[in-house]
């Protein structure tokens, strides 16, 4: 069976067709470094994650992921403007607006990415982060070649996509049925993000303030100094690292519009080309129930999720085991089955590895072809580990014989490449798991030279009654 996605474009679930065969490039729409990222947005790049390591264990793709790091834009010039946004970490500000730009910025990138390997991620597994600010000379020259075409405008120092004139050239509005009731020929919107209702032509090249980092553009005799608008970033880092078209665009459900519509508009309107064949959407997180929201109280970083108690890899377990296109319902409650459920996953690798004796009796193949399959299915996870669990409740790793064991254990390797829940190393019989797994969290966030995260879980292990040591192979952990 071959994979399966729906696609936003087509609205429909279709056979995943690569455009060169065996290998898959896969843009996802990173971060806006401004800030720590929020759960909802790392369940976007989750469910990226889930698409990509699906590709690779069943179907062998390469796969190429680039996800960039939005590092200009209006939310990350507003609080690097901001003292009070500053950390002592940081360094300190100067006189340089661009260069402060970069270190706020790259503060949030390393926590970012920090807080993905904490989430299970695989560094090795990305082909690039670009990050916006040097993709300047690319921005310039799409915006050249969208004006060529016709399709954008000067005014008042900024440029603009016509979205007037391109909505006669082309569909406007593909992934989100727009209807053009409120739209007003030659009204103009600045600000990076924006509501369906407000459809109008959007910036490309907004035109300096004061205070703000910017860069000189040399646009049909005039010498426009600004900077370039959030939507064209994307267009450019990903025709210049994937080429077009690539095959698999992801994001969360409300990039698709103005986000993602405008990417395509840009791409067709400069480049000529599609950007993508595939749109690959998730659905938004709620917090028990809730929008998440800062006023409402539910608003939560991973940090603040590890302050509570809760493991990062129980929180990937816990959103994994959602459909991507459902709403996941965030709640403490179902990250603590989900850390049960892992668990028990857990006990029984162990078991398989530990036991010896038994019959083979047991068709492995056929359960693991129908897991995969369901993943198969547009990633239906949810099915998939239904499929998983009924398995193991009828068929007990200690009564298996050696060659059922040794399918099984090749069947939780393929699952782990995944997953990423699992381990297949025996535990010390002395030390509970969680405080080996807390211990190995601490040393990977002190070589990402988070200190502050590794005190914490420092502490965390303390609590738990034991005590970590530093050695040159990396830890050891003793009894209180
Ligand atoms: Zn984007």
């Amino acid at each position: 069976m071959p994979i399966k996605l729906y696609n936003t474009l087509s609205k429909e679930i279709e056979v995943f067709k690569p455009i060169k065969r065996g290998e898959a490039k896969i843009y996802s729409c990173g971060p806006t470094v401004y800030n720590y990222a929020h759960i909802g947005n790392l369940r976007a790049f989750l469910c990226a994650d889930l698409l990509q390591r699906t590709l690779k264990v069943v179907d062998g793709y390469k796969v190429i992921w680039v996800m960039n790091i939005t590092d200009i834009d209006d939310k990350t010039i507003k609080n690097v403007n901001d003292d009070s946004a500053w950390k002592p970490e940081m360094g300190t500000k100067s006189n340089d607006i661009i260069a402060n730009l970069k270190e706020f910025t790259s503060y949030y990138k390393d926590e970012f990415q920090n807080d993905i390997r904490l989430l299970g991620f695989r560094m090795d597994h990305f082909h690039d982060f670009p990050r916006a600010t040097d993709y300047i000379d690319g921005m310039k020259k799409l915006i050249v070649l969208i004006a060529d075409n016709g399709f954008a405008y000067e005014s008042g120092g900024s440029v603009y996509f016509n979205v007037g004139k391109w909505k006669d050239a082309d569909k406007y509005g593909k992934l989100k049925n727009l209807d053009f009731d409120n739209f007003r020929t030659g009204e103009r919107v600045d600000s990076d993000e924006y509501e369906r209702e407000q459809v109008s032509d959007f910036v490309l090249w907004k035109a300096k303030k004061d205070g703000e980092p910017s860069w000189e553009f040399e646009f049909e005799g005039k010498a426009l100094i600004g900077r370039p608008g959030w939507h064209l970033e994307c267009s450019v880092m990903e025709k210049e690292i994937l080429d077009l078209p690539f095959d698999i665009h992801t994001g969360g459900i409300d990039l698709q519009f103005p986000h993602h519509e405008d990417e395509i508009a840009q791409s067709k309107a400069g480049y000529g080309i599609e950007p993508t064949n595939y749109w690959f959407h998730n659905e938004f997180l709620q917090v028990e129930g809730q929008k998440m929201s800062k006023s409402s109280g539910n608003f939560y970083t991973l940090r603040d999720l590890i302050e509570k108690g809760l493991d990062p890899i129980d929180i990937r377990f816990a959103m994994l085991s959602a459909h991507y296109r459902s709403k996941y319902n965030f709640t403490f409650d179902d990250v603590e089955a989900a850390s049960k459920s892992r668990k028990r996953l857990q006990k029984y690798v162990y078991d398989l590895i530990s036991n010896n004796v038994g019959h083979d009796y047991i068709d492995v193949t056929l359960f693991s072809e129908k897991f995969f399959d369901h993943l198969k299915n547009d990633l239906h996870t949810p099915k998939a580990l239904g499929e998983l669990f009924t398995f193991i409740n009828q068929n007990s790793a200690v009564v298996m014989g050696k060659n059922t064991r040794d399918e099984m254990l090749e069947f939780f390797s393929e699952f782990n490449e995944i997953f990423g829940i699992l381990s297949f190393e025996m535990p010390d019989e002395d030390i509970p798991e969680e405080v080996t797994m807390l211990a190995k969290k601490r040393i990977e966030a002190k070589k990402a030279k988070n200190f502050d995260l590794a005190d914490m879980l420092r502490i965390e292990i303390n609590n738990r009654g034991f005590v970590i040591k530093d050695t040159a192979e990396g830890f050891e952990i003793e009894k209180l």
